[in-house]
């Protein structure tokens, strides 16, 4: 689909972008995803980078999952809408959601889980920081540790957090025991698995 995208400088330049994508057909955009350069363009007039969110389906049969993609903009008309779209997707709000999950797909993680963690070190963080406003993400699972950034502590820097694989083995245990308990029952509006479904102000509840 073309999009028109306006920039600062006044030009405004089309791009072509897909409304579907297919992981297993397209590998190269796993890693377009995870280092942040999936969907970014460049002013064709003065060269600045636009990193704009357009709404996208991400096929992944392999790990069996397509999700939908809804800009980060238009996160209020998710809780707003009636009708599920299709009750088989998974939803993400914006293009870093996006992101993070391809990450836990592809290590095999299973986000109950990995919200869950973020979560117990998010609720530590405020108890620690309670003036930041602080967010979590999972980046990556290497070796027996996996690793969560951080955002919010001090400006431009991000917190790297090594958590034990055996913690997320015992989140994951505790998920599957116990699905409905908190925080677990909580992380989940309809197909929208996130942290933000218990973060989220009143107006959107
Ligand atoms: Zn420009």
């Amino acid at each position: 689909m073309r999009h028109k995208i306006p920039c600062f400088c006044d030009n405004t330049f089309t791009v072509d972008v897909p409304e579907e994508i297919n992981l297993d057909e397209q590998p190269q955009y796993v890693e377009d995803i995870l280092s942040g350069i999936f969907m970014n363009f460049t002013c064709t007039s003065c060269g600045k980078k636009h990193k704009p969110e357009f709404p996208l389906t991400v096929h992944w049969p392999s790990k069996r999952v397509s999700l939908e993609v809804i800009p980060e903009l238009e996160r209020g008309s998710f809780y707003r809408r009636k009708e599920e779209e299709d009750a088989v997707k998974e939803t993400v709000i914006g293009y870093p959601e996006l992101a993070e999950r391809v990450a836990a797909l592809k290590s095999d993680l299973v986000p109950e889980a990995l919200e869950a963690i973020k979560y117990y070190l998010l609720v530590k963080a405020d108890e620690t920081y309670p003036e930041e406003d602080i967010s979590v993400w999972f980046q990556n699972k290497s070796g027996d540790s996996l690793e969560f950034h951080i955002h919010g502590i001090k400006q431009d820097e991000v917190a790297v957090m090594k958590v034990p694989a055996a913690l997320y083995e015992k989140t994951l245990t505790d998920f599957k025991k116990n699905p409905k308990t908190d925080p677990f029952g909580s992380l989940r509006v309809k197909t929208y698995l996130s942290i933000q479904n218990i973060l989220r102000p009143d107006e959107l509840k």
